[in-house]
């Protein structure tokens, strides 16, 4: 497997925040002491290009961010902060999305994960949200399509809907979006009947669940409608939208899940990217704020992504 990591995200600061460069610090040097660099490819890569970033995001919008950043204006967002180094970090996270979407498109590796921060679910075309700046994932689909594929599934098991994502391919089409999140929760979106439209019509599929959702509620939940939209979409690739914030302990999020079963849903989705695209998956680190939980069950999560 393909294996992104690199302490310079911890550039983006963010002071007080869930979000911190801890997150990160933590992470990879779990996945250090683990020994999974020996064992996975950890490819060299390079920052996203505009004409990456504008595949999803406008020219106004991502001016405006480089400007905030060079001033370090804080804020941005009610959620979302900056620093100086925020610009370097958002461009080296969505270009980790992209390299690592490329070669697996080429057949260098089945798998990869990055372990990237700013997160990207929340971000719109528009604008920063919900400690989001580019729309990673959305960002890697494009670069898939451009890459030659025809149909792409982005799969979002953060504990948050993805409406960022969801946004950028709502009438699309060529990539399905499947989520499964806290409900009802921030941001608020993410209900049943929003199902896509015009090309995008029942390319979207969300599966809202209570707070008091147990685990076997989730993970049959989670596999029945990941099954029921790759069945529809029949992707060439899989992205994963990989956050750990339904972890019971996270701070921000918290559903039923403990480290362990993250090894379980990346099972699940293994599977069905066996079924379509010769298991090609490429997973990318969302949200989980547990400073010991989040490395933990996204050591599980590249474990089991490895087997
Ligand atoms: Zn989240």
């Amino acid at each position: 497997m393909l294996l992104y990591l690199d302490d310079a995200f911890a550039e983006h600061e963010t002071g007080a925040h869930p979000e911190c460069p801890q997150r990160i610090l933590g992470l990879n040097q779990l996945l250090r002491n683990s020994g999974w660099l020996e064992r996975a490819v950890l490819p060299h890569w390079t920052s996203a290009t505009p004409e990456q970033l504008m595949a999803v995001h406008d020219a106004a919008y991502i001016t405006d961010l480089q400007h905030w950043c060079e001033q370090a204006v804080g804020r941005i967002e009610s959620d979302t902060v900056i620093s100086h180094g925020s610009w370097k970090a958002a461009l080296l996270a969505a270009g980790a999305a992209v390299d690592a979407t490329e070669r697996v498109m080429r057949g260098q590796q089945q798998t990869a994960f990055c372990a990237i921060r700013p997160p990207g679910h929340h971000a719109k075309p528009s604008g920063a949200m919900g400690f989001c700046l580019f729309n990673n994932v959305a960002i890697a689909a494009h670069a898939a399509l451009s890459a030659g594929a025809h149909r792409i599934m982005i799969v979002d098991w953060d504990v948050h809907h993805g409406n960022g994502t969801q946004d950028v391919f709502y009438a699309d089409g060529r990539v399905g979006f499947f989520s499964i999140h806290r409900s009802p929760f921030y941001p608020g979106t993410g209900s049943k009947n929003e199902t896509g439209a015009g090309a995008g019509l029942g390319y979207i599929s969300n599966a809202p669940v209570p707070a008091e959702t147990n685990l076997r509620e989730f993970v049959q939940t989670f596999e029945k409608g990941l099954t029921a939209l790759a069945d529809k979409t029949k992707p060439e690739l899989i992205l994963l939208s990989a956050g750990f914030d339904a972890h019971q302990a996270d701070p921000v999020g918290s559903l039923c899940l403990q480290d362990e079963d993250f090894a379980e849903l990346t099972r699940i989705v293994k599977q069905v990217a066996e079924v379509h695209c010769e298991g090609r998956i490429v997973s990318l680190l969302e949200g989980g704020y547990h400073l010991d939980h989040m490395p933990r069950s996204a050591l599980e999560h590249v474990k089991a992504l490895a087997e």
